[in-house]
């Protein structure tokens, strides 16, 4: 086949340290890049006039040789043509990383190629209508796995054996070790929920109220004890909200038996003997730092706080959608702040607010599953789906008064 001489390509290539140690699999891998990159010009006869490579340097900004090398000859008209492995390797910053793709790129007449975004700004393509989702997502994912992969560099495995009867609630013992405890999916789910909605700024009362509401299953409950609760109590939020044990740390000794005594009493908390690290944690340090340290302002009165708040609108007079409560404040329920202020203005839009809230997460979980690769996806998930991604990702939830909702995206579908 005859060569295209039309393009003259520069392949870039980035390495960050953070893709070093998060990435065992290899698959950022420069020579795994040079690879991918090679066969796409090979396989399309195009012109590779010099392979640009930052091996070391972060995508949250562009101060990086190979890169300003590579706008150099782009500028001197040596290159006409960019192809990267994917859009995290030219940059992780929204902003900049657009400005390139939007602006300069066009101003100089390059075509842009991202090989597994299947973005090619020379042909109509849906990979290239997902560039704006794809690197707002690598800039949120670059924001949280940068923090856990400094805690945990820092942090040294240190041992700890466990020795209680039954394992903290998220987690069960270890069958191949029983002086060790490892997670409990299900009810590790539990605990990141209650962490999660503490987070954005629920109350105890609120946590409590949704996930009696939820018929989420209380500890005594999902372990099968004898003297069961069937409902939450504030009290056991409070626990797992202040326990260390969901950040890794083996906690023992908060308990000691007295000779004689058939109960046990409490011990003082600078006898309680902590190990740190010595199992998968459920929650990041920051979140459990921020949830700690958020604590003191939430009071148990209303808080008024929501997970898409300012974010509803509805459809028939524009007005925003707002959340009440009723009497007993059990339950919340969406409604047209127009209507509330005169029922003959609009309609009541009223459904279950966090039925409604559940929607939500669950249709941008699939967007997210849809468009991300495995390991993003989890580890995105994992982080809970906060009021921060949610702002990054909706522009705005209509809702009709037959109670029909339509998101719009910050970006196209
Ligand atoms: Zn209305």
């Amino acid at each position: 086949m005859k060569m295209n001489n039309r393009y003259l390509v520069g392949a870039y290539i980035r390495l960050s340290k953070e893709d070093k140690n998060l990435n065992n699999k290899d698959s950022e891998s420069i020579k795994n890049q040079k690879e991918i990159i090679r066969k796409y010009i090979e396989e399309n006869n195009y012109k590779l006039i010099e392979e640009f490579v930052d091996d070391g340097y972060t995508g949250s900004n562009f101060n990086r040789p190979g890169f300003i090398r590579m706008i150099e000859k782009i500028k001197n008209k040596e290159i006409n043509m960019v192809i990267v492995k994917d859009l995290s390797r030219l940059g992780r910053n929204n902003i900049e990383t657009n400005e390139y793709i939007d602006r300069f790129f066009p101003k100089y007449k390059v075509r842009f190629i991202s090989i597994l975004d299947n973005v090619d700004t020379e042909i109509d393509s849906i990979g290239n209508e997902m560039i704006p989702f794809k690197v707002l997502m690598n800039e949120y994912y670059n924001r949280i796995t940068s923090k856990s992969i400094r805690a945990s560099l820092k942090s040294k495995k240190q041992n700890g054996l466990f020795l209680g009867w039954k394992a903290p609630f998220g987690y069960k013992k270890d069958k191949k070790d029983k002086n060790r405890i490892v997670i409990d999916k299900k009810a590790a789910n539990i605990v990141k929920e209650i962490y999660r909605l503490r987070e954005n700024g629920y109350s105890t009362i609120e946590i409590k109220n949704i996930l009696d509401d939820k018929k989420i299953p209380t500890p005594s409950v999902y372990s099968n004890m004898k003297n069961k609760t069937l409902k939450w109590s504030q009290f056991t939020i409070n626990e797992i909200l202040k326990n260390e044990t969901y950040i890794g740390n083996l906690i023992q000794g908060k308990r000691k038996k007295i000779f004689g005594l058939k109960s046990e009493i409490k011990n003082p908390k600078e006898n309680w003997i902590i190990v740190n690290n010595t199992h998968k944690p459920i929650v990041s340090k920051e979140t459990f730092n921020y949830v700690n340290s958020i604590k003191k302002k939430i009071t148990n009165k209303c808080s008024n706080f929501y997970l898409l708040k300012k974010m509803m609108r509805c459809k028939e007079c524009g007005y925003s959608i707002g959340v009440i409560k009723n009497k007993k404040r059990k339950q919340m329920y969406t409604s047209c702040t127009n209507y509330q202020k005169n029922s003959k203005k609009c309609f009541p839009h009223c459904m279950n607010y966090y039925k409604f809230e559940e929607i939500i997460i669950d249709t941008i979980k699939t967007i997210l599953k849809d468009n991300l690769d495995n390991n993003k996806y989890e580890i995105i998930i994992n982080n809970g789906i906060k009021r921060e991604l949610l702002l990054l990702l909706i522009d705005k939830i209509i809702i009709d008064k037959d109670k029909n909702i339509e998101i719009y995206f910050s970006f196209k579908l």
